[in-house]
């Protein structure tokens, strides 16, 4: 891999739809990776958030990944991908044919820290998370040979400077857990949907899972005969649809909540307080068997158990927190975009308060299909102005 270049027109970080969906664009552009534009990435291979969820995902189940612009010129699909393997290696799999095929040269590991502005351009300062070979040591003996040793990373700093940043680091990296009282004092295990692996982990414990979206759902139908008991909680009473899948009126509803929220700088809501969730199949026998019952939320936690104000309470060796994400924007912290009301004011992916600056994939393009129009809308917006 190259090193990263010095100066480039457009930097884009991160590299899961979003990102990649934006670095199509820019080729179709006649842009050149490494000479005109620059991708930098956190993680170590291909996949976006989708390489670090749990093993038992699979597409097709509640789980629909929009295929990237411009993958039919490389014969795939995800339609028509294998549902039986893991969906987090069908999609690492499919974006790496991608950034290959499409010359992306992405550069991973890099974890960028910082975005400042330096004159007209911003300065992006990253940490290279590569392992470094420590040294050729040479052994001496009867055959003098080389032998390379590598060390747990290292932090090796760099930067690029660029004149339009695209900002396209998801939410994975932001897990949102909320305060409970007692919560520190829980001798059990908390985890984040972010920490979960496989329901395994789990047998024979009594498991509380909060939250009321997909996320949720999907860990109570997998611990179900896993758990030694299953309590499930929700913030809301669960806005359960009469249909199987989302249709495209509930999606819209749901992508205007996020735009209208986005454009007037506020916090974004959760997806599913815009859409509810569609009874599929396998939803509506967990709702008719009794599993699917989503009690009110706790008040306390005590260290084995959860409790209610009426002195009920539910013993509990884990807690899954399946509640969401933020968007992923530490990293800008010093460019000052984050309005008083919570959120970032963007339209049609731009912040309107610097028109040099682009966050791909938020609020109303957090989907895989609003990722592929961000790409579109917001290369043309970046090739107009250079
Ligand atoms: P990501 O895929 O998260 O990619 C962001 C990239 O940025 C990552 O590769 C990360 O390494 C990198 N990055 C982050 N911070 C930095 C940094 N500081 N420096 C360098 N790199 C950085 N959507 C659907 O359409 N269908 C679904 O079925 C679906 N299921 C979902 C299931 C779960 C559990 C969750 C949480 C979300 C789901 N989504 C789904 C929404 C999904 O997140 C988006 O659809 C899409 O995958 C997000 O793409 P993205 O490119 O915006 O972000």
């Amino acid at each position: 891999m190259n090193p990263v270049p010095e100066r480039v027109k457009v930097a884009v970080i991160g590299s899961g739809q979003a990102g990649l969906s934006v670095a199509f664009y820019l080729r179709r552009f006649e842009l050149v990776a490494d000479e005109d534009f620059v991708m930098l990435d956190r993680a170590p291979g291909p996949g976006g958030a989708w390489q670090h969820r749990w093993s038992s995902l699979r597409l097709g189940t509640a789980h629909r990944v929009n295929d990237l612009p411009g993958m039919a010129e490389l014969g795939l699909s995800f339609d028509t991908a294998d549902r039986q393997a893991p969906a987090r290696e069908v999609v690492a799999d499919y974006y790496g044919r991608f950034e290959e095929h499409f010359d992306l040269k992405v550069h991973r590991p890099i974890d960028v820290k910082r975005v400042t502005n330096d004159g007209a351009d911003l300065r992006i300062e990253f940490e290279d998370l590569a392992p470094q070979p420590l040294e050729e040591q040479r052994t001496r003996g009867f055959f003098a040979r080389r032998r390379r040793t590598f060390v747990e990373p290292e932090v090796h700093r760099g930067e690029v400077r660029t004149q339009f940043l695209v900002n396209a680091t998801g939410t994975w990296g932001s897990p949102f857990v909320p305060y409970y009282p007692g919560m520190s004092d829980f001798q059990g295990r908390h985890l984040h949907t972010s920490d979960y692996l496989d329901a395994e982990s789990f047998r024979g414990q009594h498991v509380v899972v909060v939250g009321g979206g997909t996320s949720a759902i999907g860990f109570m139908l997998e611990l179900e005969h896993v758990a030694a008991g299953l309590t499930w909680v929700s913030r809301r009473p669960i806005d359960w649809l009469d249909r199987q899948e989302l249709d495209l009126e509930g999606a819209s509803a749901a992508v205007a909540l996020q735009d209208e929220a986005a454009r007037s700088g506020r916090a974004l809501p959760s997806v599913v307080s815009g859409t509810g969730v569609p009874r599929s199949r396998r939803i509506a026998s967990g709702i008719e068997r009794g599993l699917l019952v989503a009690r009110p939320m706790f008040q306390r936690i005590e260290p084995d158990r959860v409790t209610w104000p009426d002195g009920a309470s539910a013993r509990a060796d884990a807690i899954i927190w399946a509640t969401g994400f933020r968007p992923e924007l530490r990293h800008l912290a010093p460019l000052k975009l984050r309005e008083r009301a919570g959120g970032v004011t963007v339209g049609q992916g731009a912040t309107w308060s610097d028109p040099r600056i682009f966050l791909a994939g938020y609020g109303p393009q957090a989907s895989t299909i609003g990722a592929n129009r961000a790409g579109r809308m917001i290369a043309r917006q970046i090739m107009a102005m250079l």
